[in-house]
């Protein structure tokens, strides 16, 4: 018989079994097969086998498990792995979402957070305590695109008998692949890169059963599962993602270094740029010649400027989110960063003119022509 090529969506919440003894032996996992969708559902599980795949290529021990959104990820496997009493080290500069798991939910159970500059290792090793049960990185920071030493990290966590964990969203696995540089559980929202096309919602955790076990086991109880639908929008992603990822690379870079020097704008950020300052470390960790996707510029003439660059666009969107095929700006100090006053933005590192590009997939001369008449707009 001929099969299909496409994902069937299996849209089903229930399983029906022929016995009552197969049911049993279903629900018990003394049998393959599936009983409940917020267990397991055949179209999230062909999405997670696959993000699998790419961030373990050719090892079987490997597994992924698959979540209704990057928060339900972090947040599940954050619970799995950290009890009261515990201390956990993380970026300062993490995303929003895990920021308020650091610092207002997980105080709430009795876990405390040390938040540092993920780069300064040393500081890192200096924080940890005996009661550190995890270290927690992004791959890539956001807005600054600082890259930490994951290596460092790893044995760092591991020393002090904890684990180490990472969000790789920014990176994708076509960039860099944490479980290679010693991470215990990848996680990724799949909304941005994986999904690719800014049209579906999902989270992955990715590594061995010792560490997925309990995130899965978390995930049944706490009820992050992924839908069906979505999965199977986020497993179709998932066929372009290295075609999709390696262009909007080679745009990004190329849009950093065209733009350096353009007279309305001041640092331009990538990890690609020789003046980035990780930029060995993103060589030794990254793919060759991949740095992701994300450039950060900062406007001449401050919040108004960044703005109105923004405003001035006419193809790329002013849009929240990233990693989709489309390329879209965020004015950081008025978006993503909006509780810093100008103080606390120069503290982080922010100028208040930085503006933040996802490069999307589009033709990069095109891009690159949007974005210089747009900063020709603000300069005249
Ligand atoms: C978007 C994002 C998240 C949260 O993912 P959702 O799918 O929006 O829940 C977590 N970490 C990073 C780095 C992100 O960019």
């Amino acid at each position: 018989m001929s099969r299909p090529l496409g994902l069937a969506v299996v849209r089903s919440a229930a399983f029906a079994f022929d016995t009552a003894q197969h049911y049993s032996d279903v629900v018990a996992g003394r049998a393959p097969g599936y009983s409940y969708s917020r267990l397991d559902n055949p179209t999230a599980v062909a999405f997670a086998a696959a993000v699998a795949a790419l961030e373990a290529p050719g090892r079987d021990d490997v597994r992924a498990d698959p979540f209704a959104s990057g928060m339900a990820a972090i947040s599940t496997t954050l619970i799995a792995h950290l009890r009261a009493g515990d201390h956990v080290i993380g970026p300062a500069d993490c995303y929003g979402g895990s920021y308020s798991l650091f610092t207002h939910w997980l105080p709430r159970l009795g876990i405390d957070a040390t938040l540092l500059d993920m780069t300064d290792t040393a500081a890192v090793r200096a924080a940890v305590t005996d009661r550190t049960a995890m270290v927690y990185a992004e791959t890539i920071a956001n807005p600054t695109l600082t890259v930490p030493d994951l290596t460092a990290l790893a044995a760092t966590a591991h020393e002090a008998g904890a684990r180490f964990v990472v969000d790789s969203t920014f990176a994708s696995p076509v960039v860099c692949r944490p479980l290679e540089h010693g991470a215990d559980l990848a996680l990724h929202s799949a909304t941005k890169y994986l999904g690719g096309h800014a049209d579906a919602t999902g989270g992955v955790a990715v590594g061995t059963p010792v560490h997925l076990g309990p995130v899965r086991e978390a995930r049944i109880d706490l009820g992050g599962c992924l839908a069906p639908d979505e999965a199977f929008l986020l497993h179709r992603g998932l066929a372009t993602l290295p075609l999709r990822v390696r262009r909007q690379c080679a745009s990004a870079t190329l849009v950093a270094d065209k733009l350096r020097g353009h007279p309305a704008v001041g640092r331009v950020r990538h990890p690609g740029l020789p003046s980035h300052p990780q930029h060995g470390t993103a060589a030794r960790l990254f793919e060759p010649a991949l740095f992701g996707g994300l450039v950060t510029i900062d406007v001449h003439g401050g919040r108004s400027a960044g703005m109105a660059f923004c405003d001035a666009l006419q193809t790329v969107q002013v849009a929240s989110s990233l990693g989709s095929v489309h390329s879209k700006v965020s004015h950081v100090a008025s978006t993503t960063h909006r509780q810093l006053d100008d103080t606390a933005l120069a503290a982080a590192g922010i100028a208040p003119g930085q503006v933040r590009i996802s490069v999307g997939a589009e033709d990069p001369e095109e891009l690159l022509a949007d974005l210089r008449q747009a900063l020709d707009a603000v300069t005249s």
